[in-house]
């Protein structure tokens, strides 16, 4: 699916830029990379690291989507869901935010998802399995809603 209604850039303009200045940007974004690689997590959102109501997290895929590929680090600016599919899975997930606790969380296996990049780029792409898991993790992390709002906590 493409999105080409409106320029990318004028939705970046639109939705973020004017909310933030890119340096601000750039030094959440650097510091959301550096602090998922230090604590070694899959993602990590900005109202976790304290800039509450900052719509930015950073995440590892786990496979290839779109033009981007396996293990890349998405930065997802002011993220969407554009299309849930409606079959689901059951996923064991943490979070840095709970540590210690596992939860069983039913997660569609299948979302459009639509972002913007630090340079202000449009991502419209489609997200499989654990990918999903993840990225609505992060996504809810935006939306103030933890793991132990949406799963079952676990013993494993
Ligand atoms: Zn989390």
């Amino acid at each position: 699916m493409t999105l080409s209604v409106v320029p990318a850039q004028e939705l970046y303009i639109n939705h973020f830029i004017k909310i933030i200045e890119r340096p601000i940007t750039e030094i959440i974004v650097n510091q959301l990379k550096e602090q998922r690689e230090v604590l070694k997590l899959d993602g990590l959102a900005a109202p976790q690291l304290g800039y509450m109501g900052i719509p930015i997290f950073v995440l590892k895929l786990r496979n290839d989507a779109g033009k981007f590929k396996k293990d890349d680090v998405i930065v997802c600016i002011d993220p969407k869901i554009i299309i849930c599919k409606t079959e689901y899975y059951n996923a064991v997930e943490k979070c840095a935010s709970i540590p210690n606790v596992k939860f069983l969380v039913s997660r569609p296996k299948c979302i459009d998802v639509l972002f913007f990049d630090l340079n202000g780029e449009a991502h419209n792409i489609e997200l499989y399995n654990q990918d999903v898991g993840m990225w609505l993790h992060e996504y809810h992390h935006l939306l103030g809603v933890t793991l132990d709002q949406v799963g079952v906590r676990i013993n494993v």
